[in-house]
């Protein structure tokens, strides 16, 4: 592997008080990754970087047909000072299956991880250590040929950038309202659901505005074909409680396949708490919350990591969830995964690895 050059910006920005709130995704720290990429050639000129804007031919591939790949992981400090980072191992492995997918070249999993370490290595100043607060990693790839005609790129740019965030959502752990979408659907089985990519979240635009204004934070996705089946929540993935057994959609190609929703299926199977990972129709789901049967019901991802669901709307029906109050497994799950994330609680071998 190449040697990573860094380059130190020499005027750091002003980082954000400690009384502010941080938001998400507004803020970005004093550096980037950069790697390019040319067929025949390989990767080459790995970087680190002073955040800078791009400067891209109008005709890149990427702003015409989307040829494109993200990811999203987390750095926290933890209380004795080390840097720690959640799976990145998984988060690496599915950047190359939606790369695979999305025909773009596969990234080298020690460059990854080593453009990760360093530039987060360089900006640990800027990870966050109030409660809830974590520093953000967005590693995304885009195609560069400059070229109208429509084939996969030979060129493209692997960035990582780095943005120090508060809770996912204003109101905390308070648990949302989704509305369960049964005119546009994500993704189909055979398209991109499964990858992590531009195109999926620009599909989902249109009813996430429309949910928001009925006053629902997310929707229910229902699989394309049937729109009978529960596919996943937002950008996140879903879980039911019903009568004591944790239920989750099971992949089906059109599911993205989540670290976080990976991770609580781990621990409940240590737990020693059912979970099934199996087909769960819109009927079962409807049925369950009006009888009460639903115990909880909560989304997972890297962002929010668990969110909990207080209200369900399905056509005119309005079921409340748990009360409107979160679960206790919920809150049990948050508490635990944001524990070993933080490095104060001891997670399944591999779980965290030190920057
Ligand atoms: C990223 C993402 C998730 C959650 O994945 P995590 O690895 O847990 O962050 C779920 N659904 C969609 C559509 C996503 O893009």
């Amino acid at each position: 592997m190449e040697k990573i050059r860094i380059e130190k910006s020499a005027c750091l920005k002003e980082k954000p008080g400690k009384d502010n709130p941080l938001t998400f995704g507004t803020i970005f720290t004093d550096h980037m990754f950069e790697v390019d990429y040319e067929e025949g050639k390989g990767w080459y000129d790995p970087r680190v970087v002073p955040y800078h804007k791009l400067e891209l031919d109008p005709s890149s591939m990427v702003f015409h047909y989307g040829q494109e790949m993200f990811e999203g992981l987390k750095a926290y400090k933890a209380e004795d000072g080390r840097v720690l980072l959640f799976r990145p191992d998984k988060n690496i492995e599915r950047a190359n299956r939606s790369n695979r997918r999305l025909c773009m070249p596969e990234i080298p999993e020690d460059l990854f991880l080593e453009g990760l370490k360093t530039v987060v290595s360089v900006d640990q100043d800027w990870i966050p250590t109030k409660p809830g607060t974590s520093l953000y990693i967005r590693p995304f790839m885009i195609a560069t040929d400059p070229f109208l005609g429509v084939r996969p790129s030979n060129t493209y740019k692997f960035m990582i950038i780095l943005s120090p965030v508060g809770a996912y959502y204003a109101s905390g752990l308070d648990p949302v309202k989704i509305w369960i979408e049964d005119e546009y659907v994500r993704a189909v089985k055979g398209g991109i659901g499964e990858a992590k990519t531009g195109g999926n979240y620009v599909a989902s635009l249109a009813s996430q505005v429309k949910a928001h204004d009925e006053g629902y934070s997310q929707v229910l996705w229902l699989d394309g074909v049937q729109r009978k089946y529960i596919e996943e929540v937002g950008a996140m993935n879903i879980f039911f409680k019903i009568n004591g057994v944790v239920i989750t959609p099971e992949l089906n190609g059109s599911i993205l396949p989540g670290v976080t929703r990976d991770s609580v299926i781990a621990l409940c199977k240590k737990w020693g708490v059912a979970v099934e990972e199996r087909k769960i129709s819109v009927d079962e789901v409807v049925s369950a919350a009006r009888s009460g049967a639903m115990e909880e019901c909560f989304g997972t991802g890297t962002a929010a990591v668990i969110s909990p669901v207080g209200e369900l709307r399905f056509e005119e029906d309005r079921m409340s969830v748990g009360g409107g109050r979160i679960g206790e497994l919920t809150q049990k799950l948050y508490d635990s995964i944001t524990g070993i994330q933080l490095g104060k609680a001891e997670g399944p071998k591999g779980w965290v690895v030190e920057v």
